[in-house]
């Protein structure tokens, strides 16, 4: 791949007001206009360089905004007040009553739950499948398919999208393919795969310091704008706006996510490797027992690695839970959701954030009891964590 997602960023270049190293942040809900006419023609759509209310756009969001879809390498991006936020204006534009969509049956357990319960008060229908088989995609797609729905790297099975495969199926029956990217920025770059629409929740591993929570959507200028628009877009009117001062807080962050990615890659790669040749079960999409572990690597930008999340399981929910609350009380990081902190965090995902997913469902997609999630962490010297929490398992007679 030679689109270039971290230099666009660090490239991007806003002077704040007198002469600041940072943007200035917009501390204002709402804008004076020079004239009524200037305003009645923002009303209609013509905002060029016109801020009208900051539910609609403000100047901190769209800084925000046009460093993530630099990082997408999409034309444009709006910004939210969570990654739900994002989502779900994202399918309710794409979507009227009675139309149909086809989402991969291995996602983030809020959008399982919003297709699977909340879309169908609009009568629209959800086919879950199996991402990782194309046949399977295609033949659920109907004439009132409006979207092939996936994320890049699955919550939180981390089952791998073919991207460029779903991408040419979508194009072909005339419809958009959206990916949430939220486990795999930077490593994944989906809109150069021929995603239409990139949806990131930037709580996790973009703003990555668990503080805010925020969402975006990448897409077209067209796109963008339908998206905003006053009379009928659908994150105009349900309003999930991301706050000026939040937004100014992740624009700075994101400029250490290229360091930061690497980082959790590296260390999520030890302790996959070293777990696995400990005898446990791992999943990490960068072990060549990981089923997608090629596809992965044909899709990837190697220097970004695979990513900072895996799974480990070790047998049955009561291990899980010991483990992970022995690995808190030695300071290994944090029983808590939530991924992409500098402290590994980890959860039972079957129990938690995936516990949308009614438990007959769980076992037929394999995700199991005794699955752990862990969200590594950015720790210096990983092969002591590595020995701390193998010294864990240890206590707790799941290694010997
Ligand atoms: C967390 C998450 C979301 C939801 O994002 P919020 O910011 O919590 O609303 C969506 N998709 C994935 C893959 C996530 O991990």
């Amino acid at each position: 791949m030679d689109y270039k997602a971290s230099d666009n960023i660090l490239d991007l270049q806003y002077f704040g007001e007198f002469g600041g190293v940072n943007p200035s942040i917009s501390d204002s809900s709402t804008y004076t206009f020079i004239s009524a006419k200037t305003m009645s023609d923002t009303f209609d759509g013509n905002t060029e360089g016109c801020y009208l209310y900051s539910r609609h756009s403000s100047p901190s969001n769209l800084y925000l905004a046009e460093a993530l879809a630099a990082l997408e390498g999409t034309e444009n991006a709006n910004v939210y007040a969570s990654g739900m936020g994002a989502i779900t204006s994202v399918i309710l534009q794409l979507c009227n009553a009675g139309d149909h969509l086809v989402s991969s049956r291995t996602i983030y357990g809020g959008t399982y739950a919003f297709l699977k319960n909340f879309v169908q008060k609009f009568n629209v229908d959800t086919s879950f499948v199996d991402i990782t088989t194309i046949d399977a995609v295609e033949n659920a797609i109907t004439p009132k398919t409006k979207m092939i729905y996936c994320e890049a790297v699955s919550n939180p099975l981390l089952e791998i999208a073919d991207i460029k495969a779903l991408a040419a199926l979508a194009k072909k029956h005339n419809i958009p393919l959206v990916v949430d990217n939220t486990f795999s920025p930077l490593s994944i770059l989906p809109a150069k795969l021929g995603a239409n629409i990139v949806i990131h929740s930037l709580t996790k591993f973009i703003n990555g310091t668990s503080d805010t929570v925020a969402g975006v959507v990448c897409g077209t200028t067209d796109f963008c704008a339908s998206l905003k628009d006053v009379n009928n877009g659908a994150a105009m009117l349900l309003g999930s706006t991301l706050d000026s001062y939040r937004a100014a807080s992740i624009l700075k962050n994101m400029r250490t996510l290229h360091i930061r990615i690497k980082k959790h890659s590296e260390n999520a790669l030890y302790l996959s490797q070293n777990f696995e040749k400990d005898g446990l079960r791992v999943v990490y999409p960068g072990l060549a027992s990981h089923p997608s572990h090629f596809k992965m690597k044909q899709q990837m930008v190697a220097e970004y690695g695979f990513g900072g999340i895996m799974t480990l399981d070790v047998g049955s929910l009561d291990k899980a839970n010991a483990l992970m609350k022995l690995m808190q009380e030695r300071n290994l990081g944090y029983l808590a959701v939530s991924l992409g902190f500098y402290k590994t965090l980890f959860s039972a995902p079957g129990t938690s954030t995936s516990s949308e997913i009614p438990m007959e469902e769980q076992e037929k997609m394999g995700l199991s009891n005794g699955l752990i999630r862990l969200s590594v962490g950015l720790d210096n010297d990983i092969n002591r964590t590595y020995n701390m929490m193998r010294k864990c398992m240890i206590d707790l007679g799941i290694l010997s």
